[in-house]
């Protein structure tokens, strides 16, 4: 049964933004979270990204913050109300820019703190006072040690990716941020999977909490077509680029295991003529928001990316995922094959099984209580002309049909006006060096490296008080 946002009977102007989102009929988890929120209970929360759990728990907030809501200039009567607390920063960006447009006809001001940016611009808007604050753990934790975000009047938490944060290793900065909020306060958490240290984390934080869960934690779309191909490491690029060309698709997303990986094999695509990006931790915060704004423009065919700089993002119709490398972390391919087949579209997930994955694959048999069947993946043979795409029984995986509709790949364009064959491009030496992390990228990103110390407040403040005390500064 659809519901509709009306019987919530929301604010005028929070009823505003919603119909200029366009959103016409409740999501399940909006339908049985908002109004629990709005009736001031905590709430345990399973819903995977996609779900509409943003407005899920921001717009019942909003709606009772309405009560607070001035155009005051002054600070103090903007305290912060609602907390957010989410495990990177492109989810908090994502958080941050859809509570803006949820409250965009109201007074009430948010803001978004997140490491890796000048901490100057976010300190002037914390003093000029925001209801709701969007924030990623340690750099909340340098606001806090900078009295710049003071939390005194929190009345509402929100924990996002509950699982990835303690996956991440933010259970200390978590339980210290905690520790400044007022005990009598609205506390939601939201996680994709309910795991016993997520059931730990709520017992402690959360009071009485009502359970909801739109849909099995653990379950795969089923929308998505999946494959587990057969590949030795060596042959894992030419089988990429045989499937994308093959199926025609347009836009993947392609996840390895490790930044490193992530890089050289970005890298290696591009120069092969696929419109290639990469997205991990290695990257500066500036870089890595324009890797994604060209993705989400259709600029970048492929997106290659780590488990935590991809988690969560909000991007649509992504026709394709590659499990380039078999996820370590089973629940990891429920979150990777959740990028496709959203929404009721139909999309592929293909993953790449070499000899030594096969502990992993069983363990995402067990996560997903399906059996998995291992394809044999036969590279085409290009030289002899001749395609060999005969599956074990017999079937052909791709039709001709499937071949005649594809949109040729840019470097086969080039090879079918160019006759004869041009020359081989000499290999540059450039791609056979180990991976060199960015300079000018922070040492540890929070990010991915704040697992490995996960009982320092953050990788700022350390820094901030050698260079405060250098220079006297305050800030
Ligand atoms: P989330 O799971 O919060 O990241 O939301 C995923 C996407 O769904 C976002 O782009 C939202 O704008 C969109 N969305 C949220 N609620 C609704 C709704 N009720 N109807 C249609 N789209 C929605």
């Amino acid at each position: 049964m659809t519901q509709s946002f009306s019987q919530l009977q929301l604010h005028p102007h929070l009823a505003q933004a919603v119909a200029e989102m366009g959103y016409e009929s409740m999501t399940p988890i909006q339908a049985q979270a908002i109004p629990v929120v709005l009736q001031g209970r905590d709430v345990m929360g399973a819903a995977q990204t996609g779900t509409g759990k943003t407005a899920a728990f921001s717009l019942p907030l909003l709606q009772r913050m309405m009560a607070h809501e001035n155009a005051s200039t002054s600070p103090a009567r903007h305290p912060v109300r609602a907390l957010v607390l989410l495990p990177t920063r492109e989810l908090a960006d994502q958080v941050a820019q859809q509570v803006k447009l949820y409250a965009k006809h109201t007074k009430l001001r948010s803001a978004v703190v997140f490491g890796g940016m000048d901490m100057k611009p976010q300190t002037a808007e914390l003093k000029a006072g925001v209801e709701v604050l969007i924030a990623t753990p340690g750099r909340l934790l340098d606001h806090i040690e900078a009295k710049t975000a003071v939390l005194n009047q929190v009345e509402y938490v929100v924990l996002d990716e509950a699982d990835r944060m303690l996956d991440i290793g933010f259970l200390p900065d978590l339980q210290r941020i905690l520790s400044y909020l007022p005990k009598k306060r609205t506390t939601l958490l939201f996680s994709a999977t309910f795991s016993p240290e997520i059931k730990r984390l709520a017992a402690s934080y959360l009071q009485d909490p009502v359970t909801i869960e739109v849909a099995r934690s653990n379950a795969t779309a089923s929308t998505v077509e999946q494959h587990f191909f057969s590949v030795q490491t060596d042959d894992k690029r030419a089988a990429l680029k045989q499937i994308v060309r093959q199926r025609g698709i347009g836009q993947a997303f392609v996840f390895v295991n490790s930044k490193l990986g992530c890089a050289r094999l970005a890298r290696s695509l591009d120069r092969e003529g696929l419109k290639t990006t990469a997205l991990h931790g290695d990257k500066s915060q500036d870089e890595r928001l324009k890797a994604l704004d060209a993705f989400k423009k259709g600029e970048v065919d492929l997106l290659v990316c780590t488990d935590v700089a991809a988690r969560g993002l909000d991007i649509k119709d992504v026709p394709a995922v590659f499990n380039f490398d078999v996820p370590f972390n089973a629940e990891d391919y429920v979150h990777r094959i959740g990028r496709t087949g959203r929404a009721g579209a139909s999309g592929l997930a293909v993953s790449f099984v070499a000899s030594s994955d096969a502990r992993l694959v069983a363990d995402i048999e067990k996560l997903i209580r399906n059996k998995i069947e291992i394809e044999p993946f036969e590279l085409e043979d290009n030289r002899g002309g001749e395609r060999r795409e005969r599956l074990n029984d017999g079937s052909r995986l791709y039709r001709d049909e499937d071949r005649g509709s594809r949109r040729p790949e840019r470097s086969e364009r080039a090879e079918r006006t160019s006759a004869p064959r041009p020359a081989p491009k000499p290999v540059d030496p450039f791609f056979d060096r180990p991976y060199e992390p960015n300079p000018q990228a922070p040492e540890q990103p929070a990010w991915e490296s704040s697992a490995k110390v996960p009982s320092r407040v953050s990788a700022n403040i350390k820094t901030k008080r050698k260079v405060a005390a250098l220079f006297k500064a305050t800030d």
